[in-house]
This record gives C-alpha cells, structure tokens and sequence, in this order.
C-alpha cells in the first residue's frame, strides 16, 4: 500500500495536512477567527483555526481554498490532488441477473438509506480526527476503495468500504474516538450498521456486523471493542466493510491507517 503524501503548506496562513489525491482527507489549520472557504463554500473552523476536509472517489483534481481574515483579505490558495486508478473488473458474456426489489423492499432501503445520510451530516465540534486512526482490527484485505465491476459494458456501484476478511465475532476496534451517531441491527443491505462521529463531518461506519456493542450517544476511545464482525445484511462471507466519510464525500479508510 502506498503512504500518503503528507504536504505542509506555510504560505498564505494556512497549513494543511492529508493525503493530497482522490479519496483523502485534509486537515488544516489557520489562526483563529478566519473564514475557510472549499471551492467558494465556506466549511467548519474550531476556535483554534482547525478544518478538515475530503475529496471523493471521481474528484476534480483542481480546487480552490481561500482564507478569509477577520478584517475582510482575502487569500486564494489552489490544491492539487492525485488522480487514482481504481480496480476494475470487465466482466463479459454473462446474463445479468436482474433483482427486481419489491416495492417494500424499495421503501425499507430508502427509509434506511435516509437513516445513514442523516447520521453523516451530524456536526459536531469534536476533533478526534487529529489523533490518527488505527485499523479497526487485523486482517487481510479482500477489498478496497474505488474498485468497480462493469457486467457486460455496465458499470455498477463502486465499492467505498476497506473490507477486512474475519470470522465472525471478530472484535471490531474504533478506529479513533467520538460519539455513536447510528446504531441499526439489520439494515436490507448493510445489516449491523455502526456509525461513529469523529467531529467536523468525519465519521466511520462499520456494516454487516454480527452485533454491536455500543449505543446511540455513547462516547467511545480509539481502541474501544464497539462490535463483533459478522456477515448480516446483503453479504458475501464474513467480513468487517469499514467506510469514511466527510458528510457525504465518501474517504478512503485506507489513506488514514497506512502511515
Ligand atoms: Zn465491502
């Protein structure tokens, strides 16, 4: 696995940190009382100058940050980030099978897709994301961010998880602190459904876990046994299927452990 680029930028009072590419995540720091604004959008500052921020699997490559000081100046800064290539898979010649879900089936996965975009977008002013990430657990990889399959010229969803091959009952670590945002134990497609918030839009989700350890609200320490693999919901095998994201901006996990 590749490390991360780890940039220091001094110029125009603003330094950053993070995996410069698609999928990373950025945390920044300025003095305290300026404006941080993502391509013309203003995101969250702490008190002491702190941000983060992320890009998605497809970003552009070119963005825009402009600090705004409390006198009004204004300094715009470009970031440059790193095409990714994904692993994908043409799969030729075989018939699709095509799942019709049932309309009740239809409403379930909307109402809990809404559950899980609802405990992303929690804010909160933690900032457990400084601390590092650690892996959930020890295990080979049996799937990564980005990979994609195209069944007969047509591209299905990308995989966004970092999937760790474990037996069930693996004990599943946080991977950093914050507070439990989601507790669900048997979502259609994802079935145990753990979300953690690490502060500023940062969170982790953990799915098709056997069972969970922890409860909505709790506050958890990096390190903290929150729940057990498993393979429940719409699933493969056994596997812990452990996902970042900043609000909606899908991360790569795997930028955050590989240091
Ligand atoms: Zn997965």
């Amino acid at each position: 696995m590749k490390a991360p680029q780890r940039h220091t930028s001094l110029a125009s009072s603003v330094e950053l940190q993070g995996s410069f590419t698609q999928g990373g995540m950025l945390v920044g720091s300025t003095e305290p009382g300026n404006r941080v604004l993502l391509d013309d959008v203003a995101i969250a500052v702490t008190d002491k100058g702190q941000f983060v921020f992320g890009f998605g699997r497809d970003a552009k490559l070119s963005h825009s940050l402009d600090i705004v000081r409390k006198d009004g100046t204004r300094t715009r800064q470009s970031i440059k980030i790193k095409k990714r290539k994904y692993d994908i898979q043409r799969i030729n010649g075989i018939p699709r099978k095509m799942m019709q879900p049932s309309k009740k089936t239809l409403e379930r996965t909307r109402a809990e897709a809404w559950l899980v975009k609802k405990a992303r977008n929690v804010f909160t002013r933690q900032t457990h994301f400084l601390d590092g990430f650690i892996p959930p657990l020890k295990g080979r990889i049996t799937g990564v961010y980005g990979s994609q399959r195209i069944f007969n010229g047509e591209p299905r969803r990308p995989h966004f998880g970092l999937d760790y091959a474990a037996p069930i009952g693996t004990v599943v670590k946080a991977p950093a602190s914050g507070v439990v945002s989601l507790v669900h134990n048997d979502m259609f497609y994802s079935g145990g459904t753990l979300i953690v918030d690490h502060g500023m839009g940062i969170s982790s989700t953990f799915i098709h876990l056997e069972k969970i350890l922890v409860k909505k609200g709790d506050i958890i320490k990096q390190g903290d046994k929150i729940a057990l693999v498993g393979t429940t919901g719409r699933s493969t095998g056994p596997h812990l299927d452990w996902r970042v994201n900043w609000f909606q901006v899908r991360l790569d996990p795997a930028l955050l452990v590989s240091r």
